[in-house]
């Protein structure tokens, strides 16, 4: 219901002359396969799927993007030209081209990322490929952090912790928790923050969310929200269903204009 999507696909497509209709559907938990197929019966030719639907749409794609499959959650969906529903998961390099558009170093660089939701595990694989010398994956539910370092051993140096345990210096922090949404923190000890260090969440809003506030306060200089993901997640989405690349950087102005921002 409060989707930018639409906004930011109109202006992509504006930019590169393409000519796309881009809508929002909003189907009942239990309907959305009924609501998938009828989209693509009625000549849609790709769409984007969040929250709580993208595991549903793993399962209901004919085949996976390896990206996808790593995560177990697709959040783009395109029919290819011989009919096959294609499922990718654009979030985690949404992430990381974000995090580098902001100048932030991940090669070498101990990382700490805190939940184990679906945007963490669409995020795993993408972080460990730049190579960070460590990261740490800490969740409320311990089990859910020690199962995705498990699955994910084999592309990097992870490990779990749980909260209490986390010391040492990390050099950035991803909160890929839904704690903001009910206006929560993760229970992170204010020690780990310091001057030098990046805070990245991935909500965001029209104000500071409550962790971005909450390490401000304990002495972050480099905080980032999730905006620029946002925007990030669907150029890619928009690559692979046109094959043109469109840039960002004016439509991330032009939406943080939208919302009262600049
Ligand atoms: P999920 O529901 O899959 O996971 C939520 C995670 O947050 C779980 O690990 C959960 O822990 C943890 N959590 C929830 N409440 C608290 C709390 N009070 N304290 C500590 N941990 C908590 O959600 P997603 O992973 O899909 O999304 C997470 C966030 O990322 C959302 O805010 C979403 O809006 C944002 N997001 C942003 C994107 C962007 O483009 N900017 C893209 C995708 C997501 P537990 O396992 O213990 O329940």
């Amino acid at each position: 219901r409060h989707s930018k999507s639409p906004f930011i696909h109109t202006l992509f497509a504006r930019q590169t002359q393409q000519a796309l209709e881009y809508g929002l559907a909003e189907p009942a938990v239990d309907e959305f396969a009924t609501a998938l197929c009828a989209f693509f019966a009625e000549g849609g030719k790709g769409c984007n799927v969040t929250v709580p639907f993208k595991e549903q749409a793993f399962t209901l794609v004919d085949r996976l993007s390896p990206r996808a499959k790593r995560a177990g959650a697709v959040n783009t969906i395109k029919l290819t030209d011989d009919g096959v529903l294609l499922g990718d998961n654009t979030d985690g390099a949404g992430l990381v081209a974000d995090l580098k558009a902001h100048g932030a170093s991940l090669a070498d660089s101990r990382i700490l990322l805190l939940g184990a939701g679906g945007a963490a595990r669409g995020a795993l694989a993408p972080l460990l490929a730049e190579g960070p010398s460590e990261l740490v994956i800490a969740n409320r539910t311990q089990a859910k952090a020690e199962q995705l370092a498990a699955e994910f051993q084999d592309l990097g140096a992870i490990v779990a912790q749980t909260y209490e345990q986390l010391s040492g210096r990390f050099d950035l922090v991803i909160n890929s928790t839904s704690a903001s949404l009910q206006g929560d923190l993760p229970p992170l000890s204010p020690a780990l923050i310091h001057g030098e260090i990046a805070i990245y969440d991935m909500m965001y809003g029209a104000a500071d969310t409550p962790f971005i506030a909450w390490a401000k306060r304990h002495g972050a200089r480099q905080t980032m929200d999730g905006l620029g993901m946002l925007v990030e997640q669907a150029a890619e989405a928009f690559t692979v269903w046109r094959g043109i690349r469109p840039g960002t950087k004016q439509v991330l102005r032009e939406l943080k204009r939208n919302l009262g921002i600049l």
